[in-house]
């Protein structure tokens, strides 16, 4: 494979609303950068309240004929839709890599697994299959069946502007829905691509909008009367804030929130495999993915034997331009994110965590020999963290991984259960009696043995625990059919003139099987 072809467009970023781009209404921009270079790449347009209410004016009139549709021809626009984005794979990771800075091949897996949820979405005719009681009572039958919600929302973080729209849009399109994306503003641009590709698939116009902006698109979209559910990925004091005001304006609404990952090596557990995925897991996608591993828990002398060996991986990263075939770890989002990071490891070194590979102020060559200007950490690892300090606590969103030392499985388990956040969690394991007890009883929503990013696949649905979910559907799979769907109950008699059923007269009492 030749090297891929990077996006350099400058073109502003605008909305898109009812089958067209749409420079919005007010005047309010954010630049977004190349975090690679460090150079600002393009502007976006940052929505105001009538920019949101012409998208949802758009999709509240283009949503009651798509309903209308039968699901299967629905689901022939989801399949063009399919071969389009297959088609395009790779100027969507390119586009990734631009403005998110992950390397190239993990912004294709990206497009990837979010593929994988428009495969599953173009079975809706099956998904929408209702239930159906022959005789619940004489010559009564009983069915029930789901109906579109109407306009839906759905709000999206910087670390998978491909993937993470993708749990939501193309199973909200194919069970009736229309949709509007507010994507994050730091890499808005894969959206219009997905937009336009809708439209070549043959969607009808306004069934599929995007807002591009801030807080106020988000705001706007939740006390939005037309606006039916809204779907929320980001970090949890957003995801808390949507769920609460999309609740009090009589909402559905499913958020998911931030993370704090913890993989635990047992002693017994292959250390070669379990160095390799906790070096993948804890540094790839520079650790800005909500499923990233964040804190090791190595169980009896696993940390003598490990830690030697995590440190000479974490010193022998390849960081460098996500562009470049041999990068293993691309740069951070922003600068802001990266100083953030970096204050982050500061303040784990006050607190008195050892530091033992140290990414801080790391500067990668560009091809010229220079340093790049990029936002560029190298990959952090520390050993004595407790549970006392921020580095266990907080969520840091880097390349950054605290090892944490515990006698035995019941602490691993006590450590895991009193953290705020239950996203993804993994054990390391040859004992199959272990696996079995940490995957019954811990306290997380999806485990990995022997796995240490356990995204389940479309038809299982992705969702944590505790501040890492706000709602009680899990999104994609059938809990994805489920949230963007309502079910209605259907019971139907037919008198028959020439039988007793249904001449009864009129009856006081509450009706049973007869
Ligand atoms: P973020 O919370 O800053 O932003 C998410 C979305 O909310 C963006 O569209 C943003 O524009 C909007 N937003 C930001 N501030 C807002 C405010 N004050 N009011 C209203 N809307 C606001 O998150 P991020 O930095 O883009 O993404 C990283 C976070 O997302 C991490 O915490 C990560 O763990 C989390 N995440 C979680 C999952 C999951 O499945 N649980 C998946 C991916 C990312």
């Amino acid at each position: 494979m030749g090297a891929p072809e990077a996006f350099t467009h400058t073109l502003d970023v605008a909305h898109w609303i009812a089958g067209a781009l749409h420079p919005g209404h007010g005047d309010r921009w954010q630049t977004v950068w190349n975090p690679a270079t460090g150079q600002a790449a393009r502007r976006v347009r940052l929505a105001e309240r009538a920019d949101v209410d012409a998208a949802v004016a758009a999709a509240t009139k283009a949503q009651p004929a798509w309903a209308q549709l039968p699901p299967i021809r629905r689901a022939r626009v989801l399949n063009r839709f399919l071969a389009l984005m297959n088609e395009h794979r790779d100027t969507l990771a390119a586009m990734i890599t631009a403005e998110h800075g992950k390397v190239f091949s993990d912004a294709q897996g990206e497009v990837t697994r979010g593929i994988e949820i428009i495969e599953f979405a173009c079975g809706a005719p099956q998904l929408l299959k209702g239930d159906h009681t022959e005789q619940v009572s004489t010559g009564i039958d009983n069915w029930t069946l789901r109906q579109p919600l109407g306009v839906v929302a759905g709000i999206t973080p910087f670390n998978f502007p491909v993937m993470v729209p993708c749990w939501m849009f193309p199973l909200a399109l194919a069970c009736g829905n229309a949709f509007v994306l507010k994507p994050s503003e730091r890499d808005p641009s894969a959206s219009l691509l997905m937009a336009e590709l809708l439209q070549r698939a043959g969607l009808p116009d306004g069934v599929f909008n995007v807002v591009q902006g801030d807080k106020v698109a988000v705001d706007r979209l939740l006390e939005h009367p037309d606006v039916a559910a809204v779907s929320f990925v980001g970090s949890t004091p957003i995801a808390q804030h949507v769920y609460e005001t999309g609740a009090r304006h009589g909402k559905r609404v499913q958020a998911l929130g931030g993370a704090k990952n913890h993989l635990v090596v047992m002693p017994d557990a292959d250390l070669t495999q379990a160095v390799d995925a906790l070096i993948g897991s804890a540094y790839g996608s520079a650790g800005e993915r909500c499923m990233a591993i964040s804190v090791a828990v190595l169980v009896g002398d696993v940390a003598e034997r490990i830690v030697p060996l995590l440190a000479a991986r974490a010193r022998s990263l390849k960081v460098g331009n996500g562009l470049e075939a041999d990068a293993e770890m691309g740069p951070i989002v922003t600068r802001e994110a990266r100083d953030r990071i970096e204050a982050a490891i500061g303040r784990g070194v006050a607190e008195g965590a050892t530091l033992v590979v140290d990414g801080r102020g790391l500067t990668v060559p560009g091809p010229d020999g220079q340093p790049l200007a990029g936002f560029f950490t190298g990959g952090t690892l520390f050993d004595h963290v407790t549970p006392a300090m921020s580095l266990w606590r907080e969520e840091i969103f880097g390349p950054v991984l605290a090892c944490v030392r515990v006698a035995g499985l019941e602490e691993a388990l006590a450590l895991i259960k009193a953290h705020a956040y239950g996203n993804g969690v993994a054990c390391f394991t040859r004992d199959g009696a272990v696996a079995r007890e940490f995957a019954r009883r811990v306290d997380v929503g999806m485990v990995g043995i022997n796995v240490p990013i356990p995204v389940p696949m479309a038809w299982h649905g992705f969702g944590g625990w505790k501040k890492s979910l706000f709602g009680d559907h899990h999104a994609y799979g059938e809990e994805g059919v489920r949230f963007y769907t309502r079910q209605k109950s259907v019971m139907q008699r037919w008198p028959d003139p020439g039988s007793q059923v249904g001449a009864e007269g009129a009856s006081f009492v509450m009706p049973t099987a007869r």
